[in-house]
Parts: C-alpha cells; structure tokens; sequence
C-alpha cells in the first residue's frame, strides 16, 4: 500500500510524495512506523477502504493533517478543521521569538498576560500558556467555529482554564492590560490569493488568509489595538516572507520600537517583534 501511495502521489506532482504516504497511512491505520512496516507485505482487508478514501483526498490535494484531522505544532497535537488554518512548522518561530523576549526582559515567572489576536486553531495561546504555567490569557477570533476548535485543543492541552475566548475582531472590547500581544494574522494579499497552491487555497479557510489588498490590513488593525491599550506591550507577529520591514513601519509608526526577529525554516523573517509605551 505504502509503495501504491507514494507512486500515485509522485504522479499527481505533490511536493513531498514519500513522507505524505508514510504519514497518511500511519496516521489512517492509527500505527507507528515499525508497525507499518510489517503491515505492508500483508493484506489490509477493511482498513483498505480507509486508506483509498484517504489517498483520494490526498490526490485531491487535501493537506493530510486535514485528512487526519490533527497536526503537530511545537511537540503537542491539535486537532485541526476546516474551520481553521493548518498549523505551520513555520509559525514555531513566533513562540520561540516570544519565549526568547520574556526570557531578555526579565519577565520569567510572572504571572504574565497574553492576547492571541485570531487564535484559529489556538495554537499560539494554547503552546504559550503550556510552556508559561504562571500566565494567563485571551484568545479572540471573528470565527465562532474557529474559537470551539481553539477551545477543545486547549481543554486537552490542560489550559482552557487560563484562557478566556472571545469573538471579535482585533482586540475590540477586551480590556487590558496585557504584558504580551502575539498574532499570525491573515496577510495573503488580494493579488497573491489566486496563485496560492491547491493545499492552501482550496483547503484553508479564505478568512485566516486574506489581509487586503497589500497584505497589511490586519497588522494596521493590531497597531491601533497596541496603541488603545496603553500599558507596556511587546507585539510578537508572524509576518509574511517580504512583510518584515513594512510591518515594523506600521507599528513605527503608532510609537513602537522593534526589539526583535526571528528567521524560519527557509531562511526568511518570520516573526517580528515590537515594544510599544
Ligand atoms: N493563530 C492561528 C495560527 O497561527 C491562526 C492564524 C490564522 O488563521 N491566520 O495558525
């Protein structure tokens, strides 16, 4: 089957067609990789029909944590929807970036208080509050399905209890103060959108992608949130591979000053970050 798979998902041009098979069959039939192994010389009888329903949507270009239903970010599982973006190995550069201020800062230990401005999935407040046992925080998204996703993969991860979830856009109507801002806000620009791959454009929902016409729309939205809170803030925010500079600009613009940047997996700024009052 592991062959078959890995053949087909060649044929149809996806980018990485061994490790798809390896991990969508593993996941599929719920086995370790020792197991697969040894499972793949006998015949599969039942499980067949959930490997094919499972190539097929692969061969679909359906991402297979969205087949599966889960994905890994930052060694803990999350259960992802179509209701939210697919967590990115890339976006771990945001949580290293923050843990690495309030490390610098001094700020280790405190009982500190988090926003996650578009929480999706959750991973970014749920990753933080487990890796910062003493802090506290808000998770808002525009997206009601998306804040129950973000809600269940917090209550697994023993977190949910620190987290209050609140549908709105930004940061509108929560009050501070807060020690921490971070956000991987939607920033696709208007023209890129089309030429997005399959994996992303048919299967990520359009409203965790689309800042606008330039891309920017919802940083300028998080500057003027920064700004109406009036309490020392460090911003942390992925941005896209070309964003960095202009993203800066804008928070330069309401006062802020950037303490850092993180690169990712490609080599390109990732995660900025700003300290503002
Ligand atoms: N915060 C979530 C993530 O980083 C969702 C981001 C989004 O939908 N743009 O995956």
């Amino acid at each position: 089957a592991l062959a078959a798979m890995t053949r087909a998902f060649t044929e149809e041009g996806l980018e990485s067609p061994q490790r798809d098979a390896r991990f969508l069959l593993q996941g599929l039939l719920g086995i370790d990789g020792a197991q697969l192994l040894s499972a793949s010389s006998r015949p599969l009888g039942t499980a067949a029909e959930i490997v094919s329903d499972g190539v097929n949507r692969r061969l679909a270009h359906e991402p297979v944590s969205r087949i599966l239903g889960r994905r890994e970010f930052y060694g803990r599982m999350f259960t992802v929807t179509p209701d939210v973006l697919d967590p990115r190995p890339d976006t771990e550069a945001v949580i290293d970036l923050a843990l690495d201020i309030i490390r610098s800062s001094g700020l280790s230990g405190r009982p500190l208080r988090i926003a996650d401005v578009g929480t999706g999935s959750g991973i970014l407040i749920s990753t933080l509050l487990a890796e910062l046992p003493d802090a506290t925080g808000v998770a808002t998204d525009v997206s009601l399905a998306a804040l129950d996703v973000a809600r269940g993969n917090a209550e697994r991860l023993g977190v949910a209890g620190r987290i209050a979830f609140v549908a709105t856009s930004g940061l509108a109507g929560c009050a501070g103060p807060f020690d921490l801002l971070v956000s991987n806000p939607p920033y696709i620009s208007g023209a890129e959108i089309a030429g997005l791959e399959r994996e992303v454009k048919d299967f990520d929902p359009l409203l965790a992608l689309d800042g606008g016409v330039d891309g920017l729309d919802v940083y300028r939205e998080i500057a003027r949130n920064a700004l109406e809170l009036q309490c020392p803030l460090r911003v942390i925010l992925e941005v896209g591979s070309t964003q960095a500079d202009a993203v800066e600009s804008l928070f330069k613009a309401v006062g802020a000053r950037p303490i850092g940047r993180r690169l990712d997996l490609g080599g390109h700024t990732r995660a900025v970050a700003m300290e503002i009052h």
